[in-house]
């Protein structure tokens, strides 16, 4: 397994390493990157951020990126993604159908730039606002042929040796129709599992997971500190032995909101994750070999900004849709290797790249 695992990423750099376009081509020197914070924004368009930023008085977080670039987001069915198909592009380098988790159009299952880290031993982990069975978090471990297969995803999880979890969908693991306890059962493994991190501030000893609602965390309103303090706890554990790890975190409910067309929940969501952003940047300057990747998988509302004011608090949006859209995102980065996240590239570059530095290691 091992064995299959590099080689198919050795055959997928070695065949982009033919075709001029593919950004795994520029890297001549291997940066030095020990640590991987992978951050994505699910319905997060460059309009989603300009708006909270002009909400914010016109900064965010993010803005200490130093490089820019643009992200194609079609799937291999459509040209308009869902978060199953832009979760798995963004996680396993595979362009796939709308709706399939972890696999290629074929039903062939593909992995993920996590894997690459758990194959060089390194710990990884997820920080989510969704469940943790969502989407999105669940194409960096789960091979589905549906989305909507939420339990089975949960024994994706046990599975999948993940060693740091943090995000909603408790009833995936202990309200199922098989009637199994799958929180039990990640006990019996060796799993710490806590219900919220409210009183937590030390690193925690690893695996370590964190079932922080039934289903989806509160909205950005009421949830909190939740998403930048789990985005602290987790670096902290993970970094515990300081050898190196993987970190995805995503900020969930921009998409939720956008689709409710609640241009103020966008905005609350938006900022809440960039306070998110600001606890990884703030670790990759003082750590010095951490690469931050932060992106979005799609566009949600065809958000548009009709008026606002550079550096006040006023903006005014609406919305064209209550769907996804097929517009490029954008893509920022930090640290070493940034400067290869530029121009515009396509989904699955992402993953391709962050996984050609892991095989240089
Ligand atoms: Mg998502
Ligand atoms: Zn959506």
């Amino acid at each position: 397994m091992k064995k299959l695992l590099l080689f198919m990423i050795s055959a997928l750099v070695m065949v982009s390493c033919c075709d001029k376009t593919d950004k795994t081509t520029t890297i001549e020197k291997k940066p030095q990157i020990k640590n991987v914070i992978y951050m994505i924004g699910d319905g997060m368009g460059l309009n989603q951020i300009y708006a909270a930023m002009t909400a914010n008085g016109g900064s965010l977080y993010i803005e200490k990126c130093s490089t820019t670039g643009l992200v194609k987001t079609y799937s291999a069915s459509d040209y308009i993604t869902d978060s199953a198909a832009g979760g798995t592009a963004l996680a396993t380098g595979s362009k796939t159908k709308n709706g399939m988790i972890g696999m290629n159009p074929d039903s062939a299952n593909v992995y993920s730039v996590l894997n690459s880290f758990q194959e060089a031993g390194l710990p990884v982990g997820l920080v989510v606002t969704s469940p943790i069975t969502h989407a999105t978090p669940a194409s960096f471990y789960a091979h589905q042929i549906s989305r909507n297969l939420y339990e089975n995803i949960a024994v994706d999880l046990y599975n999948s040796g993940i060693d740091f979890f943090c995000g909603g969908g408790r009833n995936h693991f202990e309200n199922r129709q098989d009637s199994l306890n799958y929180t039990d059962s990640l006990i019996k493994k060796g799993y710490n599992i806590v219900y919220n991190i409210d009183s937590i501030e030390a690193p925690q000893l690893l695996p370590f997971g964190v079932l922080a609602a039934d289903i989806d965390l509160p909205r950005a309103e009421e949830r909190g500190d939740y998403l930048p303090k789990a985005v602290d706890l987790a670096i902290k554990s993970l970094n515990a032995k300081g050898e190196g790890f993987f970190l995805m975190v995503e900020g969930s409910q921009i998409d939720y909101r956008g689709h409710g067309n609640d241009s103020v929940g966008v905005i609350a969501e938006t900022l809440d994750f960039d306070r998110a952003v600001k606890v990884a940047l703030d670790f990759a300057e003082k750590d010095g070999e951490t690469l931050v990747v932060i992106t979005a998988d799609h566009e949600t509302g065809g958000l548009s900004i009709l008026n606002g004011n550079p550096s006040g608090s006023t903006v005014s949006v609406t919305f064209n849709t209550t769907g996804h859209t097929g517009t490029m995102v954008p893509i920022y980065a930090y640290g070493p290797g940034a400067d290869i996240f530029t121009g515009i590239m396509e989904n699955i570059d992402i993953p391709k790249i962050i996984k050609a530095i892991v095989q240089g290691w």
